[in-house]
């Protein structure tokens, strides 16, 4: 048995590393728990790029988030010194009476965020790889960009240790339960059993698994991700 730890974490992916590292920020004692290697292939946040956009269409409830992750994003790249978030532009495609196109809009538009409209024409001229039909529009938001998942987990876990939390790789948690008092956690895993006052579970696709009395629906199941070169590249 060690010391008690302020906060335990459980599954260090891409949700798990940037709550260490903000946790560790605030002068908590972490400790970090990954069953596999850091940045593995086996989760939810391995490949090549992941997108990141403001306009919300799917609800404006979530902008004041997203704009607080850009600052977060910007703050991770000046302390780590790496490129972890490439702004490219980015366009949303479909009917103007679509959820996709009337969403993009309402939360640009609530939040005063800069955005062009595009109809067909004016899309053939601005990005001539894409071929709309004549009845359709493009939301094209400057800000849209990219982030390089494994890079932005390598950060996180970097920079946490850096201010002290105590990260373990390969050593899977078994179980957990909270202390009989209630002000506490204990977890096991296959070399021990750490103590804590608060636990953060953060195991994506295992959540149903490793917390089944939260019985939720959940089905998980594998996506491809494809990543295509193109011969030429047109700028807006
Ligand atoms: C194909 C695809 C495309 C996506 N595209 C986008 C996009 O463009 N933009 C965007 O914002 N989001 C996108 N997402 C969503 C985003 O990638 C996920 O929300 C994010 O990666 C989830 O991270 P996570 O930390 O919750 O899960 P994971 O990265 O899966 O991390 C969970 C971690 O918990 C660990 N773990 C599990 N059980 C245990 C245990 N018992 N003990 C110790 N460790 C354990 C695992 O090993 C793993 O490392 C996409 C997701 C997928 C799958």
């Amino acid at each position: 048995m060690e010391d008690a730890f302020d906060v335990i974490v459980v599954g260090l992916g891409a949700m798990g590393s940037a709550t260490a590292y903000h946790l560790s920020k605030q002068h908590t004692k972490v400790l970090g728990l990954e069953a596999f290697i850091p940045a593995h292939d086996k989760g939810s946040s391995h490949g090549e790029s992941r997108i990141i956009r403001q306009a919300y269409f799917e609800d404006p409830a979530y902008v004041p988030l997203v704009l607080r992750a850009y600052e977060l994003w910007d703050q991770l790249q000046n302390e780590s010194n790496e490129d972890i978030l490439s702004i490219t532009g980015g366009v949303a495609i479909g009917s103007p009476r679509r959820r996709l196109i009337t969403g993009c809009l309402k939360s640009a538009r609530r939040y005063g965020l800069e955005h062009d409209l595009l109809d067909a024409r004016e899309m053939r001229r601005r990005f001539p790889q894409f071929a709309l039909a004549d009845d359709e529009v493009a939301f094209y938001e400057e800000k849209a960009g990219y982030l390089k998942p494994e890079e932005c987990i390598r950060q996180h876990l970097r920079c946490a240790s850096k201010r002290g939390a105590d990260l373990r790789f390969e050593e899977p948690v078994l179980s957990w339960r909270a202390s009989q008092s209630g002000d506490g956690v204990s977890v096991t895993t296959d070399k021990q059993t750490y103590q804590a006052r608060s636990l953060v579970i953060s195991v994506g696709p295992w959540f149903a698994e490793f917390v089944p009395i939260i019985s939720m629906p959940v089905i998980v199941s594998r996506r491809v991700m494809f990543w295509l070169k193109p011969t030429s590249t047109v700028t807006a």
